[in-house]
């Protein structure tokens, strides 16, 4: 089987940053900015990196886009050139296209002209900050619907020595604990007497305003 191919556009920090992590796992990356100096400021980073404006057709189908397995749109605040440059990939038949968006109406167009999946990196990351600031213990936050959610919260003290029947995190706050971590073991399915150790991490789903009062209180 052969590595998978990814094609980034837009090497600003969001797209320098999705290449560089890829490159450092041993993925053939290719990165495409409008701007020679982008293209200079990544070139050790990335397997390829070429000069070429994702809006002209003629450029992408040179650089031979199509066979890349996924193509990340990274462009930011030039909207049209992301919609369009999106729109291009899909009528090239790229088989992935993974689009930044600036804001929920960006996103809607994008998903529209033929993403495959957006990303709001900015939104998404307050979300998390926001989370982490009202529990300390909430390292992730994952939004599944528009009021519902998975969070990854750190076992808080007063968990530590319970199992899940004792803690009944169900009935108090409606809150389902789907999988526990525990150091590097990961345990999908809890049972009711599997005991919640030290520095634990629950994976939570819920509603959005239950996963609240669980980070409040438990
Ligand atoms: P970040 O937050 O990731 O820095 P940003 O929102 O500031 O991103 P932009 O600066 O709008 O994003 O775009 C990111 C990169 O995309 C820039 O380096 C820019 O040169 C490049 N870019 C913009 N339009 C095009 C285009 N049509 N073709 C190729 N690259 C483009």
């Amino acid at each position: 089987m052969s590595t998978k191919q990814f094609a980034i556009i837009g090497m600003g920090r969001f797209g320098s940053s999705v290449a560089r992590t890829l490159y450092e796992m041993d993925y053939e990356v290719m990165g495409i900015d409008e701007d020679e100096e982008r293209i200079n400021e990544n070139i050790q980073y990335v397997t390829h990196a070429v000069a070429a404006d994702s809006t002209d057709e003629t450029a992408l189908k040179e650089i031979g886009i199509r066979n890349f397995d996924v193509v990340v749109v990274a462009i930011g605040h030039d909207i049209q050139a992301s919609i369009l440059t999106t729109l291009i990939l899909k009528e090239m038949g790229v088989k992935k296209i993974v689009a930044k968006a600036q804001n929920e109406r960006h996103g809607q167009v994008l998903y529209k002209v033929g993403a495959d999946r957006v990303v709001f990196p900015e939104r998404d990351m307050g979300m998390r900050l926001a989370h982490n600031l009202i529990s300390a213990n909430v390292l992730d936050f994952i939004e599944l619907a528009e009021e519902y959610s998975v969070i990854e919260s750190v076992a808080s003290a007063k968990m530590v020595g319970k199992t899940l029947r004792q803690l009944d995190v169900r009935a108090r706050y409606g809150v389902n604990v789907i999988a526990i971590k525990s150091g590097e073991s990961f345990n999908i399915s809890p049972a009711p007497d599997d005991l919640i150790q030290a520095n634990d991490v629950l994976v939570v789903i819920g509603h959005n305003k239950d996963l609240k009062e669980f980070e409040e209180k438990a």
